[in-house]
């Protein structure tokens, strides 16, 4: 009887110990780096995406040297290249900059046509209708147009990324169903994060993806988590720690983002 008793013991110490050391609860945002850094420049990746998977199933980012625009959802990770390509992403590949969680939707709607990204972020807001704490959005759809970007690959020394989206690589698509996935974060994030929506697109197919420039949808499902948990790993690289990184770049990004 004592032996029972012990061992049922040692099985929930055993069961409560693995629940602490996975420590990423649902909706907890897992952030590497900050925007600030990537705008001045900061390429170089930190965060393995084998270690980023551990992180979360869901999110969005950039990859070592800028190579493109990240998609991660349900598990799975694709690079958007600036040759249109979109990629599985290999667990080797480091990224500079990623936000991603394990997705967990609180609430569910259904959107009719929009005609624009304006009316897109007029809907979404109409759902979150807070302005104090972050957002992870999902949009499945039948997207009539979609227009998104994806940036190419860098080399040293890296250029401030308002140059390098002077380069950037644009696509458009007509008729086409997929995902827009990304986030709504507050205004307070200037220098962390986008305040306000970032979001990236890809297809159902997984052949054309990338950082969502503009939109129109003929009808599709929106799944939102609110986020009250936020976890920021910062890079040890010296390029990170010699960054000028308190200064207000928010004019800066929304070139960038645009
Ligand atoms: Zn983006």
């Amino acid at each position: 009887m004592k032996n029972t008793i012990r061992t049922a013991v040692i099985l929930v110490c055993l069961i409560f110990g693995s629940t602490l050391a996975s420590a990423q609860s649902a909706n907890e945002i897992y952030q590497v780096s900050t925007i600030n850094a990537l705008l001045q420049g900061v390429y170089d990746g930190e965060i393995t995406f084998k270690e980023l998977k551990q992180h979360g199933d869901f999110g969005i980012g950039t990859f070592n040297a800028l190579d493109g625009e990240m998609i991660g959802l349900g598990g799975q990770f694709y690079q958007v290249k600036s040759s249109g390509q979109v990629l599985p992403v290999n667990n080797s590949i480091k990224t500079p900059f990623a936000a991603v969680l394990y997705f967990k939707p609180q609430r569910v709607a259904e959107l009719g046509a929009v005609q624009d990204y304006d009316q897109l972020q007029e809907s979404l807001n109409s759902i979150i209708n807070d302005q104090n704490y972050f957002y992870a959005i999902r949009i499945d759809g039948l997207f009539t147009y979609v227009k998104t970007r994806s940036v190419p690959a860098q080399s040293k020394p890296y250029r401030p990324l308002t140059e390098v989206t002077k380069t950037q690589a644009v696509f458009e698509f007509e008729n086409v169903r997929g995902t827009v996935i990304g986030f709504w974060c507050p205004k307070y994030v200037n220098g962390v994060n986008v305040p306000g929506y970032h979001l990236h697109f890809i297809s159902d197919d997984r052949k054309q993806g990338g950082h969502l420039l503009a939109i129109s949808l003929l009808s599709g499902k929106v799944q939102i988590a609110r986020i009250t948990n936020f976890r920021m790993v910062l890079p040890g690289a010296e390029d990170f720690r010699n960054a000028a990184l308190g200064k207000d770049y928010s004019k800066d990004l929304q070139t960038a983002e645009q």
